[in-house]
């Protein structure tokens, strides 16, 4: 019997429409532009519908993806935004982020024989289709849930994916969700670090938004372990998840490392994006303009530093990284699009020290070229010196993008928490509680710098602990 198998796996992938690379490296608009409904079809209609679809266990969350590619090829598109939605709070923010190629699509059984169904593309057109029909409803508050009932409330301390997924889940059950946060705008990393050409603040508004509609309250410039303390909102509420990531900056730990013009990922990101250098005049935030950068490490955060730096101006952007190009924890994707837009790499490189001129401005990075060697802990060959073959590179702003740690604000002002050798909070990997009953964490402030994905399991995990416990 003739099955429909490789007829589908034959059937190339969907492309997904960009911007051009010489338009899109000069603003900060989009790069991907998202399917129309007619690519849509045409990309649902690839997906076998199998028995046993193996995409959902690829998937931190467990999104009935078979199901929901199922209503796009029936052309029910609410009906397919309301089962991500049953697992998924975030999928605008998903679609778009998500390192797919290694979760779901990674098990995608096309991809065996061909290119995996494009699950991340569909996830972002069923939301962004939802959240275009429903602007008006959004807008006039006509989809508000009835307001929590019981009495019963609790807090959420940080307001990134982990927080949100966690109030989301408590505010649906009825709940009144308080959520704290140090910043003055809520969506953690959403916002202050993934640039807007990846992921459009209007969408993490609009998400955000939908929270407040639900009766979730954002109570913004508050800072746990300093204008509020864990154990008094413990006290006060009937449980408190605490979901403030790990944005401590790494540096090199290399001479020059103080001089002006040089910058953590971290920062210059968040000065660009919460701060909205990008809308200048609009918005006049100094944001450290460079002509010559360059950008240290080669993961994710490494790429979006680079990328961002082209579009305020940079005449050349130079990421410099101590392995190959094989090593590097950046989604390939981001890579390649860096490098279209014109980013340049320079492999097997590391910083020994900056040079600055006589007003302590960074001026140039001297650096020496690495081989590598037998694999390190990590797995990845280690990176050796070559002696004598330091070079000195011209360079007026450089990034250092080497990872995060956590935060020791709400740490050391809250020793009732119990944390791990690396410093980050244990909970109970079940329940997400930690040693403190009644409080919850999650997010990368347990695990260390993870993923959105990963963080939203985790607070969900949490919410769901939590309503069990307050309502039975
Ligand atoms: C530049 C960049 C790009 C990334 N790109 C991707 C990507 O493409 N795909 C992906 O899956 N992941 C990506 N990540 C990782 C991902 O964003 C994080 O893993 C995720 O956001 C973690 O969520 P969270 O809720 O634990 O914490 P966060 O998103 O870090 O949010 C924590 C929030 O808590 C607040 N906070 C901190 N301390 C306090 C305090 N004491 N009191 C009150 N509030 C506090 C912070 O201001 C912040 O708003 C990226 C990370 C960065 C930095």
């Amino acid at each position: 019997m003739e099955t429909n198998k490789p007829k589908k796996a034959a059937v190339p992938r969907t492309p997904m429409p960009c911007q051009p690379p010489e338009e899109r490296r000069h603003n900060f608009k989009e790069v991907a532009l998202g399917y129309t409904r007619e690519m849509a079809m045409t990309e649902a209609g690839r997906c076998m519908q199998c028995k046993k679809p193996l995409c959902v266990s690829g998937c931190p969350v467990e999104v009935p993806i078979r199901d929901f590619i199922r209503e796009i090829q029936a052309g029910n598109l609410d009906a397919a935004y309301r089962i991500i939605k049953t697992t998924n709070s975030l999928p605008a923010v998903c679609g778009r982020v998500c390192p797919q190629e290694r979760q779901c699509e990674s098990k995608c059984i096309l991809g065996k024989k061909g290119e995996a169904v494009a699950i991340g593309r569909l996830e972002r057109f069923v939301a962004d289709s939802y959240i275009a029909s429903t602007a008006c409803e959004q807008v006039t508050g006509t989809n508000a849930c009835a307001m929590p009932a019981g009495g019963r409330k609790v807090a959420c301390i940080g307001s990134g994916p982990s927080s949100l997924t966690c109030a989301g889940v408590c505010a649906t059950a009825g709940i009144k969700v308080d959520v704290f946060e140090a910043l003055h705008e809520p969506g953690g990393v959403l916002i202050y670090g993934i640039p807007a050409f990846r992921l459009p603040k209007g969408v993490v508004a609009t998400e955000v938004n939908g929270l407040r509609q639900t009766g979730v309250d954002f109570h913004l410039n508050h800072v746990g372990g300093r204008t509020v303390d864990v154990a008094e909102l413990a006290r006060e509420y009937d449980a408190v998840f605490i979901g403030v990531g790990a944005g401590l900056p790494i540096f090199l730990g290399v001479p020059g490392e103080n001089l002006v013009g040089v910058l953590s990922a971290n920062e210059y990101l968040t000065r660009v994006n919460l701060g909205r250098a990008y809308d200048f005049p609009n918005y006049d935030t100094p944001a450290a303009p460079g002509k010559r950068v360059t950008v240290f490490g080669a993961g994710n955060v490494a790429m979006d530093a680079a990328r961002t730096a082209l579009r305020m101006g940079a005449d050349e952007v130079h990421v410099v990284y101590r392995r190959t190009r094989a090593e590097m924890p950046a989604r390939v994707e981001e890579v390649e699009h860096a490098e279209e837009e014109g980013v340049q790499f320079d492999i097997l490189s590391a910083p020994l020290h900056f040079n600055g001129d006589e007003n302590l401005r960074l001026k140039s990075v001297t650096l020496q070229k690495m081989q590598l060697g037998e694999p390190d802990a990590s797995g990845r060959r280690r990176p050796l010196p070559i002696p004598g073959s330091e070079y000195e590179m011209a360079t007026d702003l450089a990034i250092v993008a080497l990872g995060t740690r956590s935060n020791p604000i709400l740490l050391q002002a809250t020793p009732e928490l119990k944390l791990n050798k690396r410093g980050y909070i244990e909970i109970n990997e079940e329940t997400g509680e930690t040693s403190m009953p009644g409080v919850f964490a999650g997010g990368d402030i347990v695990t260390g710098s993870a993923t959105v994905i990963l963080a939203m399991g985790a607070g969900r995990r949490a919410g769901q602990t939590m309503v069990k416990r307050i309502l039975g």
